[in-house]
């Protein structure tokens, strides 16, 4: 069994990214810019959006985040966006989601300028990652592909299962399997009997956000495991039937561990396996700082900045 190390190969491609905008900054006066819109307060996105924000500065891209109070109406969002798209210094913009409740998702992710769409959610961006169309793709889908890359692992031919069907990561992933040629099968809550169709596949890439639900009888020896799942557990029982024992030093330390959708127990099983923490999670993030500068470097050449190449 093989680590698929997303904490290693992130830090090589943040490396990059940080030496990139370096060389742009200098050429053409300017660095790329992030900015987060973020409604309301949920206590899971503010860790996600510190953890980007920090990132991005330390690459050198100029991060802001905009958030508007958890009541604002769906024209007060449209609104706020619209501003965002017309703003000269901001190259990439980031809707963080889950939005309220009475807000209409797909409204507000519709009114993104899609040539600053950085997660690539854009109805028009998604559609082109369906007909595999697409420079860019969503970031957790867009880590994937690239680990796997990275590790020399082809999916082409592949039994692919993708447990998860959700635009973020199960649906563009699936698409891109696909276009990879890999015969992809989708489950999610109502597929009928999942360990039936993890048990036969090359590829097991869970992304349901249940911790452990992928059990080690539900995997054939040798396949290739990859774990989207970010699950934080604050119960020591659950810790301990969850998480691999390294975790429990965490959950000492903070009262909360992270285990995965895979049962960690499944890893020795395979032929490659991304750990949680530690795999998908880096690599998501490094996939957002990579499209920040792909969205910069597009937007200055359209509008001929001086210095861009
Ligand atoms: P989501 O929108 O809640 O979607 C979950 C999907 O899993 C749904 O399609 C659901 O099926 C399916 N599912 C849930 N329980 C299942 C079960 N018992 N059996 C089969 N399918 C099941 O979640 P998401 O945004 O895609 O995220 C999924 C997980 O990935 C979460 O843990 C999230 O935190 C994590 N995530 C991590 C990163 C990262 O950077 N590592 C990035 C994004 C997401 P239905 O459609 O039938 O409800």
């Amino acid at each position: 069994m093989g680590v698929l190390d997303g904490k290693a190969l992130a830090g090589e491609i943040r490396e990059r990214v940080t030496q990139e905008v370096a060389r742009l900054k200098e050429a053409t006066g300017r660095v790329p810019g992030l900015t987060v819109l973020m409604v309301g307060d949920d206590p899971a996105s503010r860790i996600y959006v510190r953890t980007k924000h920090k990132v991005a500065e330390k690459l050198g891209i100029r991060s802001e985040l905009v958030v508007l109070p958890g009541d604002s109406s769906q024209s007060q969002v449209l609104a706020g966006l619209r501003r965002l798209n017309r703003d000269d210094r901001v190259d990439a913009i980031l809707v963080q989601i889950p939005l309220p409740g009475h807000l209409d998702t797909w409204g507000i992710l519709d009114e993104i300028d899609p040539s600053k769409d950085v997660d690539r959610f854009h109805p028009l961006n998604l559609g082109r990652v369906l007909t595999g169309q697409a420079d860019l793709f969503p970031c957790t889908p867009a880590g994937v592909v690239r680990l796997l890359d990275h590790y020399g692992v082809d999916p082409a031919g592949m039994d692919a299962v993708v447990v998860g069907r959700s635009f973020i990561v199960g649906k563009p992933l699936a698409a891109m399997l696909t276009n990879r040629h890999a015969t992809v099968t989708v489950c999610h809550t109502r597929t009928r009997d999942l360990a039936d169709r993890t048990r036969s596949a090359d590829l097991v890439v869970a992304a349901a956000g249940r911790p452990g639900i992928i059990e080690p009888d539900m995997v054939r020896s040798g396949a290739i495991l990859v774990d989207v799942g970010t699950n934080y557990l604050d119960d020591r029982a659950d810790v301990e039937r969850m998480c691999p024992p390294e975790q429990m030093k965490r959950f000492e330390r903070r009262g909360s561990a992270i285990a995965g959708d895979i049962h960690w127990k499944a890893w020795e099983k395979s032929a490659w396996y991304t750990p949680v923490p530690g795999g998908i999670g880096p690599m998501t993030v490094a996939m957002l700082m990579q499209n920040t500068l792909e969205l910069f470097r597009d937007r200055g050449r359209r509008l001929e900045w001086p210095g861009m190449s």
